[in-house]
């Protein structure tokens, strides 16, 4: 028997929109099973979740905080035996029909959290890596069954890489490891992961997020389309992804910048092993403001591409301060003619603000901007409707006269 969390009177109506979420606010009591040992539930577990008149609604991971339910599945009493496997073969069967995976790329998100019906859990894979984090309780619980669930449903996976020390909430109480192979070892030999036909070298062990940003793909592609002998300065680099698509364009230059030392050994790594003749790519350690402030140099084509500086809503003010800065200076350093790839990561900052931080930008600076295209983050990162706090990335495309 599970616990069941009993709503106020109408609080039901989200559910029944499928929004993913039951907010501690919503919930009337909660009716403990008979043998249940505690007095409440404990963080992790699966519960029911239930109408002010009883009838269950739907099942889902209960949480300590504001939202008290992720939910898992809806219009059922408990999880079908078969429920790990099912979300995640039909998550792949997705990421199959979106042509992601051929012999010249083996890098895509395989889950998106709520956006792939798993609130809490992303998995990125790489080759023959699948990395796995749990954003709660419940996920790091279940992620022995979540693993083999990859194993047996995703033939490319040989190996699956826990990596939660960062993402599980910070104030929980947790049990076992937070990071480690459960499934398979540490590969022998570096494993390079393939991009639209780039290589990159992913270390997961060390690496921001899972290690690679592999949400940037389809606009990197689009940037190698703008590149062509053009001087190109790419941002906040981190592994060199727009670096490596711009030198393939056929750029005149690239200079990839990153505040992070292991960052800018990456991108050396990654501009070495595609293009080992390379003469016209340098990386250089650096803070972006104090970057663009010390240098007079104009470019062709810059990239913007900041951490998240909203991490929070409270923290909007600041954030659009800091993307009208950032993205004053990017414009000054464009030559007449040139073009601004600007990005947006925060999720609490929507297309429109980012937009006006953005045109605020470009009058302060005295020059003409056109929007040439405007970016999102791809479709192996699908937004649930129901749940629009999943749609987190956001770029503009300029061209600065
Ligand atoms: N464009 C990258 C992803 C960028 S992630 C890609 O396509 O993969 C953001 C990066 O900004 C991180 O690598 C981080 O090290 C770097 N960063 C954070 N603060 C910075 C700062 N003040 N100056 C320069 N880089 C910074």
């Amino acid at each position: 028997m599970m616990n069941i969390v009993i709503l106020k009177p109408h609080k039901e109506e989200s559910l029944l929109r499928f929004h993913p979420w039951v907010f501690s606010g919503a919930i009337s009591k909660i009716v403990l099973s008979k043998s249940y040992p505690h007095d409440a539930p404990q963080e992790g577990e699966i519960v029911q979740v239930a109408d002010n008149n009883g009838k269950v609604l739907a099942v889902g991971h209960w949480q300590i905080g504001s939202i008290a339910v992720r939910i898992l599945a809806f219009g059922v009493e408990q999880l079908p035996k078969t429920f790990w496997h099912t979300r995640i073969f039909e998550a792949w069967q997705l990421r199959q029909s979106l042509g992601l995976v051929r012999e010249d790329n083996n890098t895509f998100r395989l889950i998106h959290g709520e956006g792939d019906f798993l609130p809490g859990l992303i998995v990125d894979v790489y080759n023959d890596t699948a990395v796995m984090q749990a954003h709660s309780i419940g996920m790091h619980l279940n992620r022995a069954d979540i693993a083999q669930a990859i194993i047996d449903c995703v033939p490319v996976v040989k190996r699956v890489y826990y990596k939660s020390d960062d993402t599980l909430p910070f104030k929980a109480h947790v049990t076992g490891e937070k990071t480690g192979y459960l499934i398979g070892e540490a590969p022998k030999d570096t494993v390079w992961a393939t991009e639209n036909g780039l290589q990159f070298r992913i270390d997961w062990l060390n690496g921001q997020k899972t290690g690679f940003f592999v949400d940037q793909r389809e606009n990197r592609a689009l940037l190698e389309h703008y590149s062509y002998r053009r001087d190109v300065l790419n941002m906040f680099c981190y592994t060199g992804g727009f670096s490596v698509y711009a030198l393939r364009g056929g750029a005149q230059s690239v200079t990839s910048v990153d505040v992070s030392a292991k960052a800018v050994e990456l991108v050396k790594d990654n501009v070495a092993h595609n293009y080992p003749q390379t003469t016209n790519h340098s990386a250089i350690a650096a803070d972006a403001f104090e970057f663009l402030n010390a240098e007079d140099k104009k470019y062709d084509l810059i990239v913007l591409d900041p951490p998240a500086f909203a991490k929070h809503r409270d923290a909007i003010q600041n954030a659009l301060r800091g993307y009208r800065r950032l993205n004053a200076k990017g414009i000054e350093k464009i030559k007449p003619g040139g073009i601004l790839f600007t990005f947006s990561c925060s999720q609490a900052i929507d297309k429109d603000m980012f937009r006006l931080a953005v045109l605020t930008a470009a009058t302060q600076v005295g020059r003409k901007v056109r929007i040439l295209h405007q970016l999102h983050q791809p479709a192996d990162h699908p937004i649930n409707i129901y749940h629009p706090e999943g749609e987190y990335l956001k770029g503009l495309v300029l061209s600065v006269e």
